[in-house]
């Protein structure tokens, strides 16, 4: 098993932590030849998006990334990495969402709320974060709701969530995308 993690800005270093602290290997892609070695599944880390979405285009990477994606990669997208993954950006998973959905200022909080397929009282911290405003096909299920928006969803083997799991001292998210990566092809 071994882990893709977008490396142009945010918190890479985080998820990468939290990989090793569960027994997956995991590397860093800065540049399109980083692409080429071997990965079972991607993540994308929270940041900002405008700032990762040019960097993708700027590096070639942005179609690298769509194609494989498209193809069944398997992804998790964190914060800024859902920004990417939804209808602004990459649009492969059929979600639109807000930005900065909760205010620029007094945007961040830690909840703890139950999220489907992963379990209940998961903590979650968000910074700046965003939320999912629309669902736009049957394939995509969302799985944790904070006052009454949706924060997690996933359509097949593409998850997002609105808050950070890789800042929390609780693995079961990450546990949770290594099952959507275990037994898929590699890319
Ligand atoms: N507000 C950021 C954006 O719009 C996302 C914040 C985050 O990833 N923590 O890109």
């Amino acid at each position: 098993m071994r882990i893709a993690v977008l490396a142009l800005q945010g918190a890479f270093r985080e998820h990468r932590e939290m990989l090793r602290r569960i027994g997956v290997e995991s590397f860093e892609v800065r540049q399109c030849s980083d692409w080429m070695y071997h990965k079972d599944g991607l993540i994308l880390p929270g940041g900002e998006s405008t700032t990762q979405a040019r960097l993708l285009h700027d590096s070639g990477l942005f179609e690298l990334l769509r194609n494989d994606i498209i193809q069944g990669l398997p992804v998790f997208g964190t914060c800024a990495g859902m920004i990417l993954i939804s209808s602004l950006h990459l649009a492969t998973m059929s979600i639109d969402v807000l930005r900065n959905a909760y205010g620029r200022q007094l945007g961040s909080f830690h909840t703890v709320s139950d999220m489907d397929e992963v379990g209940n009282n998961v903590p979650m911290t968000f910074i700046r974060a965003p939320y999912i405003s629309g669902v736009n096909s049957e394939d995509c299920h969302p799985l944790a709701s904070v006052d009454g928006h949706v924060v997690a969803a996933r359509q097949g083997r593409q998850l997002v969530t609105s808050f950070h799991p890789e800042l929390d001292n609780d693995s079961r998210v990450h546990e949770f995308f290594i099952g959507l990566c275990n037994g898929n092809k590699r890319f």
